[in-house]
């Protein structure tokens, strides 16, 4: 007899049918989506900077006020299933969106290795170059703007 084999909760479940315990651990902490984004008022395209929202921990890329965080930063964004289709704003190593557009998480996430040693080996999180927001005048902050090294990761392969 085969024994039948294990998958994954992300690899069986829908990101909208996912419970919110198995949707937050999606996120693989890297902290990008907290950094400040600036709009090309001609063509739209958004533009992430390395400046941090000042609320964004940046040693361990962690919230300073995650359970009160709409209250404290007005344009701070909870991501829910019912964004899926406006995923796109995030950076392409996003694990909600490498999960919607693959259908499998990227080789590095925490969920796949255990812990965050493979994202912060391959410095997959801001914490080596994020600037808190309020230590730069509003006016320099074209002169943040990044692009990310990173491409799309490839899913990983568990076969
Ligand atoms: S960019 Fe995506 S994976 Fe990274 S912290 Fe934000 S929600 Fe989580
Ligand atoms: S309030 Fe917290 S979760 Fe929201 S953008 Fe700032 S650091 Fe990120």
């Amino acid at each position: 007899m085969i024994a039948k084999r294990y998958e994954p909760f992300w690899k069986t479940t829908a990101l909208e049918q996912m419970s919110p315990t198995e949707w937050e651990s999606i996120c693989d902490g890297c902290g990008k989506c907290c950094l400040q984004k600036l709009q090309d008022d001609d063509t739209e395209e958004v533009h992430y900077t390395n400046l941090s929202c000042h609320q964004l921990n940046i040693a361990t890329c962690q919230c300073k006020v995650y359970e009160t965080r709409q209250a404290k930063v007005a344009s701070c964004i909870t991501l829910t299933p019912n964004q899926i289709d406006d995923f796109q704003w995030l950076p392409d190593t996003c694990s909600y969106r490498v999960l919607h557009e693959t259908k499998d998480l990227p080789n590095w996430h925490p969920l796949v290795v255990g812990s965050d040693k493979e994202m912060l080996r391959q410095g997959l999180t801001v914490r080596h170059y994020a600037v808190n927001e309020h230590n730069v005048e509003e006016e320099e902050w074209e002169t943040h703007i990044i692009k990310w090294v990173h491409g799309m990761p490839e899913p990983y392969d568990l076969t």
